[in-house]
């Protein structure tokens, strides 16, 4: 078993803050903080320290009904509604922070996230996947990266005023409808200029080729897997995989069974050798440098065999066990999230 000082998890991809904010629980937060009686969701800053998950980007998700359109594809909320779910889980951010007595600490900068990670605070920088609360002007993106945004997504898997979502399709190329529209370009650019981490998990293929063209960061994918492996339109391509290595970028991979199995099955009994595989594939194709963990705690179905991030430890237990050493190991961990997030938000 690694020890854990060493190998401290920056993970690429979270959705606690929606937990949070749709639980009915009124000791939801409280819980969250102090860990509680009945472990709830797949995080909390007591599990986080035994498993050593350091940190990670917290998403702001807005909702879709979860009534899909006659093609199969999800609505694209409101604004209004959009408005009041982004505002309000960029608050609790806030709120969880000042909460936390020092145990969660909101990361602005890559040299935020290593002092919180030596102090043992928890690291969250604030991502959105899915603008939809933004507007044409933008201005809202200006009031939330002065409120931390650091990372967006600009779509999740539905259309937007700004770029097409990959619809969740098996097996599927994620070749799936037009790239960015001209509000969506602006964003890009806007994002670049303000060193706003821009994330391409959700977008389809051509929006995935517009900002490789547009943008001047290195390319991220904060929680997606190889679709040589598994055929799901939300897994990259190896064009895709080659393009964001030679960016310098990240691939951060997800550990839903659904993006994992090659025959994107809900497999619970899923052997962890399976999460090595897809990692194996992009380490031979673009490196060590640019593959790390993008886990989707709190959003996806995990395997059985990892209870929730108390178990980080035994997931890096079987890398070892396929050959990884103490240098792979903390480049996978945290090393190479560090690197990624330095060079696009600065030090
Ligand atoms: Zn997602």
């Amino acid at each position: 078993m690694p020890s854990l000082p060493d190998f401290p998890v920056f993970d690429g991809h979270n959705d606690a803050l929606l937990r949070l904010w749709r639980s009915p629980d009124p000791q939801a937060i409280g819980h969250f903080l102090d860990g509680g009686a009945d472990p709830q969701g797949h995080i909390d800053l007591v599990r986080a320290r035994e498993g050593g998950l350091a940190g990670g980007l917290c998403a702001i998700y807005v909702p879709s009904e979860r009534v899909l359109d006659d093609q199969g594809n999800w609505p694209t909320p409101s604004r209004e509604d959009a408005l009041e779910a982004t505002t309000a889980m960029a608050g609790l951010l806030h709120r969880l922070e000042a909460a936390s007595g020092g145990g969660l600490s909101l990361c602005r900068t890559a040299a935020d996230i290593r002092a919180a990670m030596a102090r043992g605070s928890f690291a969250a920088v604030m991502h959105i996947e899915g603008a939809e609360a933004i507007g044409a002007d933008l201005d809202l993106l200006y009031l939330l990266h002065a409120a931390g945004l650091r990372s967006l997504g600009p779509v999740w898997s539905r259309p937007n005023i700004f770029a097409f979502g990959v619809p969740f399709r098996h097996p599927h190329s994620p070749d799936i409808g037009p790239g960015l529209s001209g509000h969506g370009k602006a964003l890009v650019r806007a994002c670049n200029d303000l060193k706003i981490m821009l994330d391409l998990s959700h977008l389809n293929e051509a929006g995935f080729w517009d900002v490789a063209r547009l943008s001047d960061a290195p390319l991220v994918a904060s929680h997606s897997n190889v679709h040589a492996i598994c055929p799901h339109s939300r897994n990259l391509t190896d064009a895709q995989l080659d393009a964001i290595g030679d960016t310098g970028g990240l691939v951060g991979i997800n550990f839903g069974v659904m993006f994992l199995t090659p025959d994107s099955r809900r497999d619970l009994a899923m052997d962890l050798s399976q999460m090595v595989r897809h990692v194996d594939y992009i380490v031979e194709r673009i490196g060590i440098e640019h593959v790390a963990f993008g886990s989707d705690f709190d959003g996806t179905t995990i395997p059985a065999a990892l209870r929730d991030c108390r178990d980080l430890p035994t997931l890096l237990a079987a890398f070892r066990t396929a050959g990884y050493d103490d240098a792979s190991l903390r480049k996978l961990s945290h090393e190479n999230w560090l690197r990624v997030l330095e060079r696009t938000l600065g030090g």
